[in-house]
């Protein structure tokens, strides 16, 4: 069970992804975790990738994907992993199927989250946190009881700037420009899956599961 997941910021991938890996026993393999244990262990290709972070350079191509192959083949990776956050172009895309065919392994599915830009706006921008105890609530997902003040102590909620519209409506464009080649490479694959990610988050796994339950059948 191979999986790529994917999903602009916002359409429930962290959710989805617990939820595969603790029903499918597969690891769990994130961008950010992979390189943060690649650091810690002191690999060689984990100090290289330090290097250029504490420049604060973007990690090269060739240093990722080796991350990325050491990751998968390791021993835990077997019987499959589910990769979020990589690739991320389409060259990286491309690095990947060849890793995987010298691996004797492919791609089953391409799993894309899909959510409506404007509800994914709404859902970014919703965070609010409390000025005194730093509690944190969310407009439509976890609403404080009255508007702008905190359950726990009466303080007054702010949003963060991080979580503006004007800041939230970019990094929605960079990702949406990022994604959108990558979509239509796995798509000529034929390895792409699209859910509805503005259902029920149950329902969303319901439907990832019915996928999923094929592979190990
Ligand atoms: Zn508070």
């Amino acid at each position: 069970m191979n999986l790529v997941l994917m999903g602009l910021p916002g359409a429930g991938k962290g959710t989805q992804a617990e939820r595969i890996v603790e029903k499918y026993g597969i690891p769990h393999i994130s961008t950010g975790d992979m390189f943060r244990a690649a650091m810690k262990n002191e690999t060689a290709l984990g100090l290289k990738a330090k290097s250029f972070m504490d420049q604060g350079a973007l990690v090269p191509d060739d240093v990722t994907i080796g991350i990325v192959r050491e990751r998968l083949s390791q021993e835990d990776c077997q019987n499959g992993f589910l990769l979020d956050g990589f690739p991320r172009t389409v060259a990286q895309a491309e690095a990947l199927e060849n890793m995987l065919s010298e691996l004797g392994k492919k791609i089953d599915y391409v799993l894309n989250i899909s959510v409506d830009r404007s509800i994914l706006k709404d859902r970014l921008t919703g965070r609010r946190i409390c000025k005194d105890c730093g509690a944190t609530y969310h407009l439509i997902f976890n609403p404080p009881a009255q508007e702008g003040v905190c359950d726990r102590c009466g303080g007054e909620l702010y949003q963060r700037a991080d979580d503006n519209e004007e800041t939230v409506e970019n990094r929605l464009e960079v990702n949406i420009k990022q994604t959108q080649p990558l979509l239509d490479f796995y798509e000529d694959k034929g390895y792409l899956r699209t859910f509805d990610g503005q259902k029920e988050i149950s329902e969303v796994f319901e439907d990832i599961d019915g996928l999923l339950k094929g592979l190990r059948a």
